[in-house]
């Protein structure tokens, strides 16, 4: 691995942050890619784009915003705002299969930039539990993609199995913890670093974190 490309899906958040640290670690070269649909804080792309920058790798960030035609609102009224979800609610911009979609596009990115590696932060532990991120699926579309472009990709996913907890503690043994704790973007008020404190993925990556913390005492 140590001579190969990656791409890895980034957004920006501690997870896809801590998965680039892992890949900077393993892969000879390393490019991000950010996919655009709309309905994210403007600053959750320019907080990848910074942290991209910082730790010079190429960004891509490519336009998937036609995947709010497909949205639920936009499916039955096209006089609604696009929200984003309550908490603890899926936005109502959310399409199924988004994963799938993005995935697919990684992966002809992959092919076109000569990538052999493709990383995703996606995790089963996660309290999200789309089926386009589980394990099964992430394996079968592997394959899909091998055999739609002929080629041998590897998907990795080096969060799937582990909690918020231990991927703190993957940042930290990647040397990464204060990276990922002052410049990444998870709080759905659009606050950076430790965030609002309020929302459900503040919560969440705050008991990670003290979790973590907990642990090496
Ligand atoms: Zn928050």
């Amino acid at each position: 691995m140590k001579h190969d490309k990656a791409v890895v899906v980034f957004s920006g958040g501690q997870d896809s942050t801590t998965c680039l640290f892992w890949a900077l670690k393993n892969f000879k070269e390393v490019e991000v890619v950010t996919f655009d649909y709309g309905q994210r804080h403007a600053l959750e792309i320019e907080c990848a784009k910074h942290i991209a920058q910082e730790l010079n790798v190429r960004h891509h960030i490519l336009n998937m915003s036609l995947l709010n035609q497909l949205a639920p609102n936009a499916l039955t009224r096209d006089d609604i705002e696009i929200n984003e979800g309550e908490e603890g609610e899926l936005p109502s911009t959310f399409v199924p299969g988004r994963n799938l979609v993005f995935l697919s596009f990684a992966g002809i990115l992959a092919s076109q930039i000569g990538a052999k590696h493709i990383v995703t932060g996606v995790c089963e532990t996660d309290f999200s539990g789309y089926p386009d991120c589980r394990d099964a699926f992430v394996k079968s579309l592997n394959v899909t993609l091998n055999l739609s472009m002929d080629t041998s990709f590897v998907i990795h996913t080096p969060l799937m199995w582990i909690n918020k907890a231990e991927t703190w503690a993957l940042a930290d043994q990647l040397g990464a913890f204060d990276f990922v704790r002052q410049k990444t973007l998870t709080c759905y008020n659009g606050i950076i670093a430790d965030g609002c404190g309020e929302c459900p993925a503040c919560k969440l990556r705050l008991q990670g974190m003290e979790a973590y913390v907990q642990s090496l005492r």
